[in-house]
């Protein structure tokens, strides 16, 4: 394969340095000179007006795929209880398949979780695939993968959604590798391209500077995960579906893992994820006995205590407290972000917020271009005065 460039044609535009992704042309004597580094990706010679750059790449053909019928949502359950983030794939899903004028599935595996077919229904799924069987009551890696896999080469989807959680971030990977598709990972939001009809799957890149937009055109299912909290579930009132029982034939030996003892963490905070209203610190907090006045206000607006990534790193919370791109996505209805610069990071997790109350004493600081109201001014003078004015209004 090779891309080269007829230099009497070429009047150094400059227009293929500028379209090259991989910074692999360079001018001498204003002339166009492609570099070792070339991928062949061929987004040079539809830009060059001159016909100066050539190549012998075939184009790719997209595939026939009109037989990939249905956008599924992987159902998430522990001990019986489906995970918020099934639900809220489910609402995605709908709006997805809508668009494309086909069906929403939940794939169900577990053990004994057939009650949990209703529910999926009820909240979209036109048709739940149930895949029951003791070696599936908890979790694990290869049993998981074996029934997915068989579900998707039986039936053969469009596209395959899971939650970014432990389990979604363990078993999408499994499963894109043994079907030889590709994957997104963390996806904060996904769209149909109404021309190609093939799903956008958008995703923070390169630190998280940069939002960026994967489509996948040669293979399917096309797959992506999408983090807790990102998505909205909706309940249907009078939904109907049918459940499809799938017959699963796994032997325990060949499954590699055994869960010996299941520890569930002792918590005693509220899950961020869950919390109707949360207060939030940043570096501008200052120390750990800023986060008592937090947790102050916090429990005066029956809400939760969270925090950015500098917080975390100075220990003055716990990781389990961060919001943002590498932390937690919530949706409260009222996020109070205090000495919180607004970083593209942390806005990932935080920006869905229903009203979102902005304390900084930086006028300039990026918070405020996502916050409904906005106070300028030092935390440690505004948020005493807003502790006092709510305790004042209790009392009346
Ligand atoms: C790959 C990657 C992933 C990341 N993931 C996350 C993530 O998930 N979550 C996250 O939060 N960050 C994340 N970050 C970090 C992010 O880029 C920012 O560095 C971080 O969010 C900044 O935190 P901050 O707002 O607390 O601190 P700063 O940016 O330092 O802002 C502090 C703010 O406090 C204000 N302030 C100072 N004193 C006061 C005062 N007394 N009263 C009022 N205001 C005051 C200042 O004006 C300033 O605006 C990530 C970064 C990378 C590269």
């Amino acid at each position: 394969m090779s891309v080269w460039v007829e230099t009497d044609l070429c009047n150094g535009c400059k227009r293929c340095l500028k379209a090259c992704p991989y910074g692999a042309l360079e001018f001498r004597d204003e002339k166009a000179s492609v570099l070792d580094r070339c991928t062949f990706c061929g987004a040079c010679l539809s830009v060059c007006k001159q016909g100066a750059l050539h190549s012998d790449i075939e184009p790719r053909e997209v595939p026939d795929f009109s037989d990939r019928k249905g956008v599924w949502v992987f159902a998430e359950q522990r001990g019986g209880k489906l995970s918020p983030v099934t639900l809220e794939l489910l609402g995605k899903a709908r709006r997805l398949a809508g668009e494309l004028g086909q069906e929403v599935c939940a794939v169900l595996p577990g053990d004994r979780v057939s009650h949990l077919c209703d529910e999926l229904i009820r909240y979209g799924a036109q048709t739940v695939f149930l895949a029951e069987h003791e070696c599936l009551r908890d979790y694990r890696t290869i049993a998981y993968t074996d029934v997915l896999e068989k579900l998707i080469v039986e039936y053969r989807p469009n596209i395959l959604l899971l939650g970014a959680t432990h389990t979604g971030r363990d078993l999408a990977p499994r499963i894109s590798r043994r079907i030889g598709v590709g994957l997104t990972a963390d996806c904060t939001e996904l769209s149909i391209d109404p021309e190609e009809k093939i799903l956008l799957q958008t995703r923070p890149a390169f630190g998280g500077n940069v939002m960026a937009t994967i489509a996948g055109r040669y293979a399917r299912p096309q797959m992506a995960t999408v983090r807790p909290g990102v998505m909205e579930a909706c309940e249907l009132v009078g939904n109907r579906g049918q459940v499809i029982e799938t017959p699963v034939s796994i032997r325990e030996e060949t499954i590699g893992t055994r869960v010996l003892e299941r520890v569930v963490e002792k918590k005693d905070a509220v899950k961020l994820g869950e919390a109707k209203a949360i207060v939030a610190g940043g570096r501008g907090v200052g120390d750990v006995e800023g986060f008592s006045l937090l947790k102050e206000l916090a429990v005066l607006v029956n809400g939760a205590v969270a925090g950015t990534r500098v917080a975390v790193e100075e220990g003055w919370i716990t990781p389990d407290l961060q919001v943002g791109q590498t932390g937690q996505s919530v949706r409260p209805e009222l996020y109070i972000a205090c000495g919180i610069s607004g970083a593209i990071q942390h806005r990932a997790g935080m920006a869905d917020s229903r009203y979102i109350v902005a304390i900084n004493k930086d006028p300039r600081a990026p918070i405020f271009q996502v916050a409904d109201w906005g106070i300028v001014g030092d935390l440690r003078e505004v948020v005493p005065e807003i502790i006092a004015q709510l305790k004042a209004g209790g009392s009346r």
